[in-house]
C-alpha cells in the first residue's frame, strides 16, 4: 500500500459513498424521471442527495444542480454566465492562476468578442480585492475567481470581493470555483455572496465524474446541456444516480467530524512544514491558507527527481496540478516565483484519512532524498 498524499488531485472514495453508489446501481436503479414505483424511489434518493450536498454547501436544495464534474460546472458558470449578463457589457475579470476549466472557458469567450482581464495573484498566491476593484468597470459582466488555489492552497477573500463589487456594480455576476475549498474551509454559499459556486465530488471522497453548481435563487442561468429537461430544466441528461447518491453520502459522512478533521489536517500540515523547514534550511513554503494543501519547494533540486525518490519509497505526491502532466506551473509563474523555486516545487495534500505516521514517513523520505542527491 502506498502513502497517498495527493488528495488535491483526487481522494479515496469513503465507504459510505461506495455503499450508496452500490445501492443505487443494484437496488434503486430506476430512472428518477419514471413515474412508477421504481422511478419514484430513485427520485427520492436523488432529492435526498441534493439535500445532503446543499446542506454541506450551505444553500437551498433548489439552488443546487448536479453536473458531471467540476470542469462542467466551471464551463457552464463562466460561459453561460458571461453570455447571459452580456446585456450589461462584455468585460470579464478573472486571474492567471485559475484552473484550466475556467481559463479555457475564458479563451472561448475571448474568441466570441469578450474582453478578459486576467489579474496576477499576489506573492502569497491569492488575488487582492483592491486589484479586482481597480479592474472593475461598468461593463464588467462576470468575475470568476477561485476560492482555494489547487496548487498552492492560497485562499482568496471571495466574500469581501463580492460585497465590494455588489456596492459598485450590482450587474456583475460573481462565480467562484470552490472545488478545493468545499468541505475544507468553513464557508457557505450564502455567506460567500457569489452567484455561482462550483464543487466536485472526487475531492471530498465521492467518486470521479460528479459535481454540482450552486445557482443563486433568482438567477436564470441558461442551461449548458439541452435535452429532456432533467434537474428542473437546468441540466438535461438522465441523472447519474449512483454518483449523485455517493456524493450525497460523502457529504453526510464528512459532516459530523468535519471541524475536528480539519483541525487535525491543519495540524499535520503545520507539523510537516515545521519539521521540513528545520531539516532543510533552503526549503520554501509557497502560498498556504487551506488546511489540506502544502506547497513547498527545494530550490536547486528538481521536483520530478524528488518525486521519483519519494515514489521509490511508496509515497505519492504531486509536482503541481495533476491536470497538466509535466510542464512548468503557470500558477507559480504568475506568482512571480523564480525558476529554481518553481522547478523544485512539490504539492503535498492531505485528507481526513491521512495519518501522522504517513506524514512523518514523507518528511523523512524527502529530507533523506535531498541529502542523498546532494552527496551524489
Ligand atoms: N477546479 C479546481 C480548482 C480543481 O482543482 C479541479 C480538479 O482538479 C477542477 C476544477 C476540475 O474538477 P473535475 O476534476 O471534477 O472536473
Amino acid at each position: 500500500m502506498s502513502i497517498y498524499l495527493d488528495n488535491a488531485a483526487t481522494t479515496q472514495v469513503c465507504p459510505e459513498a461506495a455503499a450508496a453508489a452500490l445501492d443505487a446501481m443494484a437496488v434503486h436503479y430506476g430512472n428518477p424521471s419514471s413515474t412508477h414505483a421504481e422511478g419514484r424511489a430513485a427520485a427520492k434518493l436523488l432529492e435526498r442527495a441534493r439535500a445532503q450536498v446543499s446542506r454541506a454547501l450551505g444553500c437551498r436544495s433548489d439552488e443546487l444542480v448536479f453536473t458531471s464534474c467540476g470542469t462542467e460546472g466551471d464551463n457552464w458558470a463562466v460561459i453561460r454566465g458571461a453570455e447571459y449578463q452580456s446585456r450589461f457589457g462584455r468585460h470579464i475579470i478573472s486571474s492567471a492562476a485559475e484552473h484550466a476549466a475556467v481559463l479555457r472557458s475564458l479563451d472561448y469567450l475571448e474568441s466570441q468578442g469578450f474582453e478578459v482581464t486576467r489579474l496576477k495573484p499576489r506573492t502569497d498566491g491569492s488575488v487582492a480585492a483592491d486589484d479586482v476593484l481597480s479592474a472593475l468597470r461598468p461593463d464588467t459582466c462576470l468575475i470568476s475567481l477561485m476560492l482555494v488555489n489547487n496548487e498552492t492552497g492560497a485562499v482568496t477573500d471571495i466574500s469581501g470581493i463580492a460585497q465590494r463589487v455588489r456596492a459598485e456594480n450590482p450587474h456583475t455576476l460573481i462565480h467562484t470555483d470552490a472545488v478545493q475549498a468545499f468541505l475544507k474551509l468553513p464557508f457557505s454559499a450564502e455567506m460567500l455572496g457569489a452567484d455561482l459556486v462550483t464543487v466536485s465530488g472526487h475531492k471530498v471522497h465521492a467518486p470521479k465524474g460528479i459535481g454540482a453548481l450552486y445557482i443563486r435563487s433568482g438567477l436564470h442561468l441558461p442551461p449548458f446541456i439541452l435535452g429532456g429537461g432533467q434537474e428542473h430544466g437546468h441540466r438535461s441528461g438522465t441523472e447519474s444516480l449512483p454518483l449523485i447518491a455517493a456524493f450525497g453520502a460523502a457529504c453526510a459522512a464528512a459532516e459530523p467530524t468535519l471541524e475536528a478533521d480539519l483541525d487535525r489536517i491543519s495540524a499535520l500540515r503545520s507539523y510537516a512544514a515545521e519539521r521540513l523547514r528545520s531539516e532543510n534550511e533552503m526549503l520554501r513554503i509557497i502560498g498556504g491558507g487551506a488546511p489540506q494543501i502544502l506547497c513547498l519547494s527545494l530550490p536547486g533540486w528538481r521536483s520530478e527527481v524528488l518525486m521519483n525518490c519519494l515514489e521509490a519509497e511508496g509515497i505519492c505526491v504531486s509536482k503541481s496540478s495533476a491536470c497538466k502532466k509535466g510542464g512548468r506551473s503557470y500558477v507559480l509563474e504568475a506568482m512571480g516565483l523564480s525558476a529554481p523555486v518553481i522547478d523544485g516545487a512539490l504539492r503535498v495534500s492531505f485528507s481526513r484519512f491521512t495519518t501522522a505516521e504517513e506524514v512523518d514517513a514523507f518528511c523523512s523520505a524527502l529530507t533523506g532524498a535531498r541529502i542523498r542527491l546532494r552527496h551524489r
